[in-house]
């Protein structure tokens, strides 16, 4: 089959590029083999197994999400190892004041830059929106670990900042890019809420467009691409759009340099959690543990979130039945700081969270590679 454009990815990169290509009449097929990718919404159980959470902050991502529940941050005990915790509002977190102040001066002077940018990069490269603003490419180029010694920012990290980035992203702030601390810490800061996936709905806006398959071959010819699939169909394209996951795309088109990957192990679980993870609905922890956060839900279940597939659940509740898990072996491209530019060569782009963590970049991205498409038909 021949198609104009061809997206392969469903996930918010994917149905982002689908969406804006659709609203400029622009012809394409998207193949994937499941929307939502790492957005995995239960309708029944009406909870999410892979991202949980939006920002007020994210404008691309919240057209595609229903925005839901406002988490309430004071709701959270922080466990730097089993006998000491704290609460949001508590003498620990008081005494870091002077630390935490400074915290929050770095956090307004990113926010500005980080709009424009968002915004720049719906229209040119990442590389040359970086360009345009040396803060923004100084914070891309910069680990973590050195902005927080710089900025004089250790006593709120080691406290309670760092264990809200293990959260986010079971990993230590350590060892990802200052651009991702500082996206991921804005959490702190603005209202964040939980939020619903409707497939069903966008599966009848992308009626017209959407083949449920996986690409098994992305392979370069002499008017743009062929793409096989998994069901032996094969298919060919000027345009393509590879909006699978980093390591998908990277295995695909034989990239031999992508960010390393954390891992997250979902468990949903009905039972009696420990009296010390019963203080708070939310419960973060440090890296000392193998859970990074325990949640309950709006039904008084449990989401614990481990980077071990074998996590003991006795650690953590006293009673416990799983209802649900869900495995995440490739979770978030946040390790390292190798660059994956967006366009391949004149005939294909990449989307998607590759070089910064969220469903907001992986929107941008997906924006990005339509409007390129867009530009030039
Ligand atoms: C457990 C967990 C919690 C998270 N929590 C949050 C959060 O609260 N807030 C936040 O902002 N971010 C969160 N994230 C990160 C966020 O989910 C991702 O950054 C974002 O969803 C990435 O979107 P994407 O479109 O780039 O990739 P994906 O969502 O991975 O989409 C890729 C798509 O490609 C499809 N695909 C794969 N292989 C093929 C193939 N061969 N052929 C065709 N299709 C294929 C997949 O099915 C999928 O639909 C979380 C991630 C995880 C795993």
């Amino acid at each position: 089959m021949q198609a104009k454009t061809i997206i392969i990815g469903g996930g918010m990169a994917g149905m982002s590029c689908a969406l804006r290509l659709k609203a400029y009449n622009r012809p394409f097929i998207l193949i994937t083999d499941r929307l939502g990718g790492r957005v995995l919404y239960d309708p029944e159980r009406k909870e999410n197994y892979g991202a949980l959470f939006v920002m007020q902050n994210y404008h691309y991502a919240r057209k595609i999400l229903t925005t839901g529940r406002w988490i309430n941050t004071t709701k959270v005990m922080f466990h730097s190892n089993h006998s000491k915790r704290f609460a949001t509002l508590s003498r620990e977190t008081l005494s870091c004041l002077p630390s935490l102040l400074r915290f929050v001066k770095e956090l307004l002077i990113f926010f500005p830059h980080y709009e424009r940018f968002k915004r720049n990069c719906l229209r040119m490269p990442i590389q040359e929106a970086l360009k345009l603003d040396p803060f923004m490419q100084a914070i891309f180029d910069k680990p973590a670990g050195e902005f927080v010694a710089e900025k004089n920012l250790r006593q709120a990290v080691n406290s309670f900042v760092g264990k809200f980035i293990f959260a986010c992203t079971l990993t230590s702030y350590d060892k990802i890019s200052t651009l991702d601390f500082l996206n991921v810490s804005l959490g702190l800061v603005l209202p964040v809420y939980l939020f619903s996936f409707d497939e069903n709905r966008m599966r009848k806006i992308l009626e017209q467009e959407l083949v449920l398959d996986a690409a098994v071959s992305v392979t370069r010819k002499k008017q743009g691409y062929e793409i096989k699939t998994h069901s032996g169909q094969t298919y060919k394209a000027e345009h393509v759009v590879m909006a699978t996951p980093a390591a998908v795309t990277s295995e695909l088109l034989g990239i031999p340099a992508i960010r390393g990957v954390s891992r997250c192990y979902t468990f949903h679980i009905k039972g009696r959690p420990k009296s010390i993870y019963a203080e708070k609905m939310w419960n973060l922890f440090s890296n000392e543990y193998t859970a990074s956060a325990l949640v309950v839900n709006w039904d008084g279940t449990y989401m614990l979130y481990t980077r071990t597939p074998d996590a003991n659940l006795d650690e953590y509740f006293d009673t416990h039945e799983l209802i649900g898990r869900f495995d995440w072996d490739k979770a978030m491209y946040v390790h390292g700081r190798e660059f994956l530019a967006e366009r391949y060569d004149e005939h294909l782009l990449i989307a998607g969270d590759h070089n910064g963590l969220g469903l907001e970049p992986a929107s941008v991205s997906g924006i990005h590679a339509a409007n390129q498409i867009i530009k030039n038909s």
